[in-house]
């Protein structure tokens, strides 16, 4: 049944597909499944080609939100994802939506793409991006909600739909110190509290997937968002094992499953379910 699949990438900002999930999207696109992403924001308060807000280069947060969507939807295309759904939140302030409406916008999401299987971000937001971790939480939430039609409550968000497993991105100090290596060391300052990337241990992660194959569709994904070149500009000047380091294989932990189970790591987000 693999042309059945269905796998559902709920990501905050343009570029956490390619850069967090591209490996997956585009492996299990080429393999047939049909591939669903949900980007929360459009990043509207990044820079401009290295250009903050509010300085003359800068083109205004409404023109980078326009930008932004359409490298994200170029991006897309190269990971051959089948539907992209942007849903209108401020990007920054995901952590202040109201989950009366956060948790809605990706029930219909859920409900609409039916996927077996969902990803996110894990609670540590990768570096303690708040943006990151209020969309794992309110993925989460949706997926519960997604299930039961008394939380419609008069809104009509679809057919329940029971997710088969979710996953959290789980990268390991190896994939950080490649991905760092090559951009840039993630910080994120937060109430005056520095965050950094936070490595997950090799023993914690529940299933690795090769996608050594698709690595160059990553890369075209990532040159995608050019306007924020500053951030990938390293690319430019590093070598093929390099570019592959950070997306020759992508870690996740299987934060449920309603079809296998156990100690054994998995090779395929779709293990228990084919079968
Ligand atoms: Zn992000």
């Amino acid at each position: 049944m693999t042309a059945a699949r269905r796998l559902m990438v709920v990501a905050a900002h343009p570029d956490d597909e390619s850069m967090g999930f591209g490996g997956v999207l585009a492996r299990y696109a080429s393999e047939g499944a049909g591939t669903f992403l949900v980007t929360a924001t459009r990043g509207e308060r990044g820079r401009y080609f290295g250009h903050l807000a509010g300085s003359a280069e800068h083109p205004g947060r409404a023109a980078l939100s326009s930008i932004r969507e359409r490298e994200l939807r170029a991006a897309a295309a190269v990971l051959g994802v089948g539907h992209v759904a942007v849903l209108d939140y401020r990007d920054q302030q995901i952590d202040q939506v109201a989950v009366n409406d956060g948790v809605p916008a990706i029930v219909e999401q859920i409900r609409r793409a039916r996927p077996h299987v969902v990803l996110t971000f894990a609670p540590d937001g990768a570096y303690g991006h708040t943006d990151h971790i209020a969309i794992s939480q309110l993925t989460t939430a949706a997926i519960v909600a997604a299930t039961d039609a008394s939380y419609d409550a008069g809104r009509d968000l679809g057919r329940p739909h029971v997710v088969s497993k979710l996953y959290h991105l789980a990268w390991n100090a190896r994939a950080w110190a490649a991905y760092e290596a090559a951009f840039r060391k993630l910080v994120f300052t937060v109430d005056g509290v520095e965050r950094q990337a936070t490595p997950w241990p090799d023993w914690a992660v529940t299933t690795v997937i090769d996608t050594r194959q698709w690595w160059p569709a990553v890369w075209r994904a990532v040159s995608c968002h050019e306007s924020q070149v500053s951030a990938y500009a390293a690319l430019q000047g590093l070598g093929p094992d390099q570019r592959e380091a950070p997306w020759g294989s992508l870690s996740f932990y299987r934060v449920f499953s309603l079809v296998n189970a156990g100690r054994q790591r998995e090779s395929d987000l779709f293990e228990g379910i084919d079968s």
